[in-house]
């Protein structure tokens, strides 16, 4: 969809650090990250939200994020990973093409959506590529 960030990572008119892509989902490295690995898992195909998707992007979007929390809790060992997901403005939803957010979280850390620190391209592309050896 035209203005749509997403949709321009998807087809390659903007950057990412990516983790890992099928045909139906793409994972890349958050570029404001909560903390270190956060990491997003989108559908290729637009949708704005839980409301919109389609059954097999939600089916492939799962199976990505299941599949990238294994590999983060293997590469980064965090006391827990949050899989969060938001639909609308009110819900804090700020770029409205649908994704799940992966955060590894300490034990005794704030469950809110911040710090939002921009992470140094250097570090982002370290982590993506730690996690992506659990893929292997
Ligand atoms: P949400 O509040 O659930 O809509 O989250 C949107 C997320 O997308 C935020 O965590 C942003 O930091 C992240 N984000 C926005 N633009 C980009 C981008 N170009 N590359 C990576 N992450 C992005
Ligand atoms: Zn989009």
């Amino acid at each position: 969809m035209s203005g749509c960030i997403f949709c321009e990572i998807v087809d390659g008119r903007a950057p990412c650090e990516k983790v890992y892509e099928d045909d139906l989902s793409l994972a890349f490295m958050d570029i404001f990250p909560v903390a270190p690995g956060h990491t997003l898992v989108i559908p290729k195909r637009h949708a704005k939200d839980i409301f919109e998707i389609d059954a097999a992007s939600l089916a492939a979007v799962s199976r990505t994020s299941q599949q990238l929390a294994h590999c983060i809790r293997k590469a980064l060992a965090p006391d827990g990973v949050m899989v969060m997901q938001l639909n609308g403005a009110a819900a804090g939803q700020t770029v409205f093409h649908y994704h799940t957010h992966l955060i590894p979280r300490a034990e005794g850390s704030s469950l809110a959506l911040q710090p939002r620190v921009p992470g140094q391209p250097g570090e982002l592309s370290a982590l993506a590529g730690r996690i992506r050896l659990g893929l292997e």
